[in-house]
């Protein structure tokens, strides 16, 4: 078949990518089109085609799918906030599991594995704790928004959709503030201007908020007079952190930071016990869910009172601090220094004594542990996505635990490490899913893993 640029053509979409764009085929030729759903009949014009595959745009949908949303804001989908938004819940839930199945079968000793359904929200919207957002000038004037996918070009938005509402009026403000005070936006190409981001964090149940304004130089002109006037705006606002960082580089922050009114942390609850985070620490972004995902972790992991428990990855010990009342021990690690002091400021607050923990590499300080004679029963691991080290997977099997409980945010990882401890005496049993990032692509699951008898 001979398909050029610029052509148009109708055709089907049969599949969706694990980035959730649309394929049809042309022949044996994938086209990937974004915003359309598999039984589509759309029209589309061809954008770039390479040796393997190309890369369409829709024209006009001939016939729509009746699992479409079509309430969703495209630049939302452009954006990449809410790249699954276009698809009904229910099968963005079945979507989810269906990708882990997809990659079981590829592994032949797992392709067996339970995988459970996908544990949804009822409320799939406005879950995000969390906010960075890129502050440019588009057209003129100061915005704040999201790039467009693959670009570093600002999407000016208001309402984002899957963050917490407060946090989207919060930013709002900023916006307007930033204006109103003649700051000037951070312009990439130039390498000029002052603000650069804004990131914004409010506790699921204290309410507590965070902001911090990411600027490229120390001195920001009436600061203070700005900050006033959006701490009277939202009171409850604990903490407004600036950090500097002049550098062009993809981190969100350098490491120097200061207060500009406050404290230097937000405080809020999971499962019951209290947290104390801070600009740079790991949290999860979907409190409700993260605490149904942890309580799966735990189901698994089935703990008893004399059980010593390693909690790998473990950021500011909101895992291992759920379970420490049940258990003999829990020793956690993790890399970033500020949130072990975190961690073990949360010990403290939550009243709990049988807990140690280190800054380092998991797959360094493991191997210490056992030097030191600590023999762990029960593994919770949760890495970032480009999932363990082999040496880690070889150490915490050495020490024979009962069980490994494993919760992943990428199940190509998740899976490539379930077959490694496969070789090492180790079978992955059941997987569930429990969907943290409604409306997008991205997929969570915890996994037991036990020792084969
Ligand atoms: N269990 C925590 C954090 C999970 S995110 C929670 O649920 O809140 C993964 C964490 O692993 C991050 O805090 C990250 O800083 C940390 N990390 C990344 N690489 C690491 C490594 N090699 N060793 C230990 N921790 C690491």
């Amino acid at each position: 078949m001979n398909l050029e640029k610029n052509q148009t053509l109708i055709v089907e979409i049969i599949d969706l990518t694990h980035e959730g764009l649309g394929v049809a085929k042309l022949e044996r030729y994938p086209l990937f089109i974004e915003n359309a759903l598999p039984g589509e009949i759309v029209e589309v014009l061809i954008m770039k085609l390479g040796k393997k595959f190309g890369f369409a745009k829709v024209v006009k949908y001939l016939e729509k799918s009746d699992k479409r949303n079509d309430e969703i804001e495209v630049a939302l989908l452009r954006t990449g906030i809410a790249d699954l938004g276009h698809l009904a819940y229910p099968q963005q839930l079945e979507f989810k599991r269906q990708q882990i199945v997809n990659l079981l079968k590829k592994t032949s000793q797992l392709a067996s594995v339970d995988v459970a359904k996908t544990i949804g929200m009822a409320q799939p919207f406005a879950y995000r704790n969390k906010a960075q957002i890129p502050v440019r000038k588009v057209d003129g004037v100061l915005q704040t928004g999201f790039f467009r996918k693959h670009s570093h070009d600002l999407v000016p938005i208001e309402n984002y959709y899957i963050q917490d509402k407060v946090i989207d009026q919060i930013v709002l403000k900023c916006r307007d503030l930033f204006r109103k005070f003649n700051l000037k936006a951070y312009d990439e190409q130039a390498k000029t201007g002052l603000i650069k981001n804004v990131v914004v964090r409010r506790g699921r149940y204290s309410g507590e908020v965070m902001v911090v304004i990411v600027s490229t130089k120390p001195k920001i002109f009436r600061i203070d007079e700005l900050v006033h006037e959006l701490v009277a705006a939202f009171p409850a606002i604990k903490s407004v952190m600036q950090n500097i960082h002049p550098f062009m580089t993809n981190n969100i922050f350098s490491s120097e930071f200061q207060i500009l009114y406050g404290q230097d942390f937000i405080t809020d609850s999971l499962l019951g016990n209290q947290f104390k985070i801070n600009a740079l620490s790991f949290y999860q972004v979907n409190t409700e869910m993260a605490e149904i995902l942890y309580q799966k972790a735990i189901e698994l992991a089935n703990l008893q009172v004399d059980d010593v428990v390693i909690d790998a990855y473990c950021g500011i010990g909101t895992i291992g601090q759920s379970i420490a009342k049940c258990v003999q021990h829990v020793y956690g690690v993790e890399i970033v220094p500020e949130a072990i002091i975190n961690a073990q400021e949360n010990g403290i607050l939550n009243g709990l004594n049988n807990l140690t923990y280190e800054v380092g590499r998991a797959e360094d300080i493991l191997p210490k542990w056992i030097n030191e004679g600590i023999k762990p029963s029960v593994f919770i691991i949760d890495p970032p996505r480009k999932g363990l080290a082999e040496s880690f997977i070889q150490a915490s099997a050495a020490t024979s635990p009962e069980k490994i409980v494993y919760v992943s945010c990428n199940p190509a990882t998740f899976i490539r490490d379930a077959a490694l401890y496969n070789q090492f005496g180790y079978q992955l049993k059941q997987i569930i899913p429990v969907d943290l990032f409604p409306q997008t692509k991205h997929v969570e699951l915890v996994g037991l893993i036990t020792k084969k008898k």
